[in-house]
């Protein structure tokens, strides 16, 4: 038998297929240990077969086998191969993504537990040998033990057993179960008729895929988890994706509740060990379930009956290191492969997405009202010009703090937000609110100090710094926002009998950061919750009725073409942890723009106004989902390689520009705007295109020669340009 395999290193020279021998039964998909070179190497086998074009004197042989059954399965190597072939990457290194990390670097050994029991019926044991009667009586009752708990009652009558060949041994895998101690009494809800409607319509529509578009708290979590028991009932598999941050403790708890050992949760509170074990789990087929962040999407699973994206439009979903792919792309493969349904669920969907479903490619499903008819909690816009103007320093308005002894006083929670996505250097006159744009391309400039002037990272233009606000003269110019720590410093002043707790990228490191944290809000040990991105998401806490946004600007002037799309749905997400259940709830948005449209949307909760205002604006700029902005990076540490890397590259994308110019917009190299990173230089070709077919091309020519010192990537869409 010829095995075709891909041997696990992710270097250029190794990407192709190896022949080898093997005199022992394989299938593809099994890892194996393979001669390679002066070395013995890991490999993947994508192929079995009767012969090999290579001499049969020149074959070597595989070693043995990994494991005794294939690591990747048969559809799992088919999503590999086209990841490969999309993203242009190697196939180890696509092959990867479907592997814990855990199994690979081999840290991770499979933990067994034997067992014992009576080999035969008759057997002779001499009378004097009390304990060994005693061990086979115990057996003959028993019918087979643990060793180990053997080994404590009977002592050294079962070694004695065993050389005699009275006693058999069967070693069996033992998974560690994370969650032991998870509640196993779900309340099965009634599903409200508008849940109902939903699920029907996802079970009967031709379309594979179905964007649920539901305003925060409207019930769209119980309609994925009707929909998974359903796959689960018919004898199939489901993958439910979550941002990595919803998987809150309560969201844990819910779904170990609903479908106990069915589920395999894979989330970074798990250790090594235990990932290694969920994913096990999942690949036998005694988990049917496998719900986690991205990577999920990856999950060993086998005939899959439905495919959920809970909050869709989270940035999370792109991977950020190679192979760079979209967490939806792989879903869609993986629905149309087991002809199965594929569900978007968000309050704010992307603006891609919504167009693709108002185009009719997706079945679009709205769900305007709350569970309950609990209304939406009302957002008050505050002025924050007046508050400087009035000398208010402090990052809490007058109306902010009113409401947040109001809501102290009740007893109820607080959450106040700040953004510190947009902590770049984006210039803002705090006297009028005015942003420095470019005029090519609407989007805010960048400030770098290094040079002392304003970026556009869309187009490269670079202009003078200003000294006063061209619009007021006002000379108040700076940059909005304070950190999470300074804000809790106030409110301790403010309040000293409050209890806060702090969430933020420095209070979350660690195995179980924010899981901790969120719990103990949840449990109501903290009366206000301060923190960045990671508390307006999927969070359910019934206490809160008050929500602070204390810098709305901030990702509104982000450098990017999405920043109005982002503060929208980051504005209606916070928001959306308002008033929940029990008393209704309020919102305050303090901000230096309150015309701002996007504002104006989001405080109405309107989002088919917003979407229709944005999706205009980016047709008449042509920017996504219009065009394609595709940005080809070379970094390397040694500045000569790096540039005779990018005239190599430059001169072949120039060939692919040179063949289809009109599909093309703009096409530039430049130095990235930030100019080096961790010691390597930064030199970016940026593009945008209108026709997909040439993006192919891109990746052809970037990937015509791989460098050695020098890092050559392709991203789609960047959601960074800096
Ligand atoms: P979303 O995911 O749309 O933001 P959730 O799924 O978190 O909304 O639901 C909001 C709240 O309504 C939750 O507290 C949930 O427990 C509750 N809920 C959902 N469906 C029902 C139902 N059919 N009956 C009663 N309560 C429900
Ligand atoms: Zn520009």
């Amino acid at each position: 038998m010829i095995c075709e395999v891909i041997v696990d290193i992710a270097h250029s020279e190794v990407d192709r297929i190896f022949d080898y021998a093997c005199d022992f039964p394989v299938q593809a998909g099994m890892r194996v240990a393979v001669p390679f070179g002066k070395y013995t190497a890991t490999g993947f086998v994508v192929r079995v077969k009767e012969e090999s074009d290579c001499p049969a004197e020149k074959l070597k042989k595989i070693l043995r086998k990994a494991e005794d059954y294939p690591a990747i399965n048969r559809e799992c190597l088919m999503l590999a191969k086209k990841i490969a072939e999309r993203y242009r990457c190697p196939l180890a290194l696509s092959l990867r993504l479907f592997l814990p990390a855990e199994m690979r670097t081999g840290k991770v050994s499979e933990r067994y537990r034997s067992y014992l029991s009576l080999n035969a019926e008759e057997f002779a044991i001499p009378p004097r040998a009390k304990a060994q009667l005693a061990l086979a009586e115990y057996l003959r009752e028993r019918g087979e033990e643990e060793a180990s708990l053997l080994r404590e009652k009977f002592g050294s009558a079962v070694t004695a057993l065993l050389k005699k060949g009275v006693l058999k041994e069967e070693k069996r895998q033992v998974l560690r179960d994370p969650y032991k101690g998870a509640a196993a009494n779900a309340p099965v809800r009634t599903l409200t008729p508008a849940q109902e409607k939903a699920v029907r319509a996802v079970r009967e529509t031709e379309k594979t895929v179905t964007l649920l578009h539901g305003v925060t708290g409207s019930g769209k979590t119980e309609i994925y988890l009707t929909l998974i028991a359903e796959a689960l009932a018919a004898g199939k598999t489901a993958i439910f994706l979550v941002p990595e941050i919803s998987l809150t403790p309560q969201m844990l708890a819910q779904l170990r509740a609903r479908f106990g050992g069915f589920a395999a949760i894979l989330h970074s509170g798990l250790s090594a060990g235990e990932r290694f074990d969920e994913w096990r789990r999942l690949r036998e087929g005694s988990a049917r379930i496998a719900i986690g962040a991205r990577s999920a999407i990856f999950a060993p699973v086998e005939n899959a009956g439905i495919i959920v994206i809970d909050e869709e439009h989270d940035g999370s979903y792109s991977s950020e290191s190679s192979p760079r792919y979209n967490t939806f792309d792989v879903a869609l493969l993986r629905t149309q492969y087991n002809g199965c349904k594929l569900v978007l669920g968000s309050a704010t969907p992307a603006v891609e997405t919504y167009r693709r479903a108002r185009e009719g490619e997706f079945q679009l499903l709205s769900l305007p009202d709350r569970i309950n008819a609990r209304p939406l909690p009302e957002v008050q816009l505050v002025d924050m010009r007046r508050e400087v103007k009035r000398g208010n320093p402090s990052p809490f308005s007058a109306r902010l703090r009113e409401r947040l002894e109001h809501c102290l006083q009740a007893g109820n929670q607080a959450i106040l937000f700040l953004n510190r996505r947009g902590y770049s250097q984006t210039v803002i006159c705090r006297d009028c609110g005015y942003v420095a744009k470019c005029k090519n391309c609407d989007v805010s400039l960048t400030y770098h100090s290094e040079e002392d002037c304003l970026k556009c990272h869309y187009c490269g233009t670079r202009y003078k710094m200003l000294s006063a606000c061209p619009e007021c003269g006002g000379v108040h110019l700076g940059y909005v926002g304070t950190g999470t720590q300074k804000v809790v410093g106030e409110l301790k002043k403010l309040y000293p009998s409050a209890r806060v707790l702090r969430m933020d990228v420095d209070t979350t490191s660690g195995k179980e950061g924010h899981y901790k944290i969120l719990s103990a809000f949840a449990r109501k040990e903290a009366d206000i919750l301060v923190g960045t991105q990671m508390v307006a998401k999927g969070h359910d806490f019934p206490s809160v009725t008050l929500v602070g946004i204390l810098d709305a600007d901030m990702s509104l002037h982000f450098p990017d073409y999405r920043s109005g799309e982002r503060t929208f749905q980051l504005v209606t997400q916070v928001a959306g942890r308002s008033g929940r259940a029990g008393e209704t709830g309020e919102v305050v948005l303090q901000t230096y723009d309150p015309e701002n449209y996007i504002l104006r949307f989001a405080k109405n909760y309107d989002y088919e106004g917003f979407y229709e205002h944005e999706i205009t604006m980016r047709a008449a700029t042509m920017f996504p989902p219009f065009a394609k902005i595709v940005r080809v990076m070379v970094t390397g540490e040694d500045e000569k390689e790096t540039l005779e890397a990018l005239k190599e590259v430059y001169g072949n994308l120039q060939a692919v520009y040179g063949a289809h110019s009109e599909e093309f917009l703009f096409f530039n190299r430049m130095h990235a705007p930030v100019k080096r990173i961790q010691r390597k230089f930064r030199y970016q070709v940026l593009m945008r295109i209108t026709a997909p077919a040439v993006l192919k091309e891109i990746y052809g020519a970037v990937s015509e020669k791989r460098y050695k010192n020098v890092l050559v990537y392709v991203e789609e869409n960047p959601s960074n340009l800096s």
